[in-house]
């Protein structure tokens, strides 16, 4: 009997660092990470909602447990059902609400999940339950400067582009960001709830100046399992500035809510949509 419960893997990514890969629907494949301190533990995201990560989580580490969202997105928040003390930037409230009312979930289903096991049994009584499930809205992050683990203070700053309250992690003592959906080698800003290309280029230009400033070494995002730098910032930045300077530049790319472009350049994909000047 299939159980979709135990599609995770954990890894040290480094000390007191954890990714959990949840291996979600239709590929999609979101890494969450656990930084455990002296005294508390702070999950970055909380998934899909299908693995246990508190009995997860309690493996690692028994110390009180803080849930920071990155964004509102369903493979990010999903996981707030099973656990306490969570937070989201209160921007990304409606793109939450959105993304864990029933009949977007029931359509998010039909259309996309777990393709493998879409004609088993098991999968629609776990599906019936996953969309009927109340989700609720985690506190606001937007007064809240810092987390202190102990011994290990976590910052967060505003990356508005994917979505308006996009925010990074900061981990001051290992010189680390979690960027999520917010700032990865292929970047979705074409979404209605995404910033235009102009805003989310100063967003990078304060995010890497930021970065700068802290000296960080490492950054981790959510659908792809590889270190990334500052350099691979940059090369987004550039990637970025050249679809505004090129207007047309890339693909056109449409599915059923949404006409973009597609642009490869500098070793990124973005997806943006075109500005009318
Ligand atoms: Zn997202
Ligand atoms: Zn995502």
């Amino acid at each position: 009997m299939a159980d979709f419960t135990k599609q995770y893997e954990v890894k040290e990514i480094y000390e007191n660092t954890y990714s959990i890969l949840e291996k979600g629907f239709e590929g999609l494949d979101t890494y969450m990470y656990l930084l455990v301190g002296d005294e508390k533990a702070l999950l970055v995201d909380c998934g899909f909602g299908i693995i246990d990560l508190k009995k997860i989580v309690g493996k690692i580490t028994d110390k009180p447990l803080i849930t920071v969202c990155t964004h509102g997105h369903h493979d990010h928040v999903m996981g707030v059902t099973n656990l306490t003390d969570c937070y989201i930037h209160s921007v990304d409230n409606e793109v939450f609400a959105l993304n864990t009312c029933e009949p977007v979930l029931r359509m998010f289903v039909m259309n996309n999940a777990l393709t493998e096991h879409k004609n088993c049994e098991e999968f629609e009584a776990f599906a019936e339950e996953w969309v009927s499930k109340a989700y609720p809205l985690p506190e606001a992050l937007d007064d809240i400067p810092y987390f202190d683990l102990g011994n290990r203070k976590i910052y967060w700053h505003l990356i508005p582009g994917h979505t308006r309250g996009s925010i990074a992690l900061y981990d001051e003592k290992y010189k680390a960001a979690f960027d999520s959906d917010g700032a990865s080698r292929g970047v979705w800003i074409y979404l209605v709830e995404s910033t235009s290309l102009t805003e989310y280029i100063e967003t990078l230009e304060s995010y890497i100046a930021f970065l700068e400033e802290k000296g960080v070494t490492k950054r981790f995002v959510a659908h792809d399992p590889k270190e990334h730098n500052i350099e691979d910032l940059r090369k987004l930045l550039s990637c970025c500035r050249y679809a505004l300077e090129n207007p047309g530049a890339g693909e056109i790319f449409r599915n059923p809510y949404n006409k973009a472009r597609i642009l490869r350049h500098s070793d990124t994909v973005v997806i943006y949509k075109e500005e009318k000047n």
